[in-house]
């Protein structure tokens, strides 16, 4: 590999037709391209034998594929998969994958770190690093896949398919890991283009959800040019208490974000948007909130997903009780607002919601102040 080198990776479709253009090739070399790095997981250009042995070696020389490594991998008795990815940097991301009987659903993080500081997320507690490029963004898809291959997860439909069916475990794509995914709009987008190309992952709209804190201008950036499904943590339903919960709302307050949504599903034709509420134990669960959080979405087309709070050390929240969950979820569903209880996935490996926290960084970070602790003064 040499200093130009390209990470492949970074590339959509159009991208990586301007990287051929730049080599005097055609735009269907990029087709091509994708469909051994993404279906056949072929690597190396040396392997490409639909290339001519010229465009191969020129391709060895310009370009690499350079993936996140697999620091730690681990698999729940109800078998979530977390990884836990070391980027080149030497930061750490996490990336789990749930499956379900007739999916597998990928949750990916944008951010090392996160910048919005909301009260109840493990994220916010490392603060903002930097964001994630677009290579780092699909390359958790493309390792992801990979590793349940070799663990033996398999499509959910794909004992009805031949050998030459491309379809992967990964059926489902989250933007719900570790950051904000809107605060790194480009390099999103560009890596859900990526996932849903034909000629890559081919995951449909419907199965790629990003999920914002209510980031007002990215949503409207984001219906224009990349529609995929929309989820929505709103966690509250009034500013007061969003105010302390998720800080943005204080830039951002409920009506706006809420005329956000309306506008998100009458141009994007989506069908809904999903609404996240953490129930977090005596601050927002009581049948006042509900009541008062069916009225805000009255008129807008929603699924509401009520997530048990995932508890981690120092936060000085707790889980609301079973039965108060279920009262809730029954004030909405009365109010005709249609609910469901998240599942609570993958805890026994601190793979659950809000529990991503790579902790690969702070043993980083730990390292680093002991080396400094131990250094001699000057
Ligand atoms: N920044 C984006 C996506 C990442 S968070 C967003 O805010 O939507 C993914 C979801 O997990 C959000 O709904 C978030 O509020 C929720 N979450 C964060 N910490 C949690 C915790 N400790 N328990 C349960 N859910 C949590």
């Amino acid at each position: 590999m040499n200093a130009d080198s390209t990470n492949l990776l970074s590339l959509d479709r159009r991208g990586l037709e301007a990287f051929f253009a730049g080599m005097g090739e055609k735009p269907f070399r990029s087709r091509q391209l994708m469909q051994w790095i993404y279906q056949r997981k072929v690597i190396r250009p040396d392997d490409m034998t639909d290339l001519s042995k010229a465009l191969r070696s020129r391709l060895a020389e310009h370009s690499c594929v350079q993936l996140p490594q697999i620091a730690s991998q681990q698999v729940s008795a109800d078998g979530t998969c977390k990884w836990l990815l070391r980027l080149h940097d030497g930061s750490g991301i996490e990336t789990v994958f749930i499956p379900e009987d007739d999916r597998g659903t990928l949750c990916v993080s944008s951010q090392v770190g996160c910048s919005l500081n909301c009260s109840f997320c493990a994220t916010a507690r490392q603060g903002f690093r930097r964001n994630l490029t677009v290579d780092e963004i699909i390359g958790q898809v493309w390792i992801a896949n990979d590793a349940l291959e070799a663990l033996g997860y398999r499509h959910p439909n794909a004992a009805e398919h031949g050998v030459s069916d491309h379809r992967r475990p990964v059926t489902n794509v989250v933007m719900m890991g570790m950051g904000e995914p809107l605060v790194n709009f480009d390099n999103v987008v560009a890596a859900m283009n990526l996932m849903m190309d034909d000629f890559s992952f081919g995951l449909s709209r419907r199965r790629v959800t990003l999920s914002t804190a209510g980031m007002v201008p990215a949503m409207d950036r984001l219906r224009e040019t990349c529609p995929v499904s929309l989820a929505v943590s709103l966690h509250a339903p009034d500013d007061e208490l969003r105010d302390e919960l998720v800080p943005l709302n204080r830039k951002y307050p409920i009506a706006v974000l809420l005329d956000a949504c309306r506008r998100y599903v009458e141009d994007s034709g989506r069908q809904r948007i999903t609404f996240e509420y953490v129930m977090l134990d005596g601050v927002n669960d009581t049948p006042a909130h509900a009541r008062k959080l069916a009225g805000l979405l009255r008129d807008i087309p929603s699924k509401v997903n009520l997530i048990p709070f995932n508890p981690f050390p120092g936060v000085p929240y707790g889980r609301s009780d079973g039965a108060v969950i279920d009262q809730f979820r029954d004030i909405l569903l009365e109010r005709n607002v249609f609910t469901v209880t998240r599942r609570t996935r993958g805890d026994d490996i601190d793979a659950a919601c809000g529990q991503l926290a790579g902790d690969f960084i702070d043993r980083t970070r730990r390292s680093e102040r002991l080396r400094r602790v131990a250094a001699p003064v000057r």
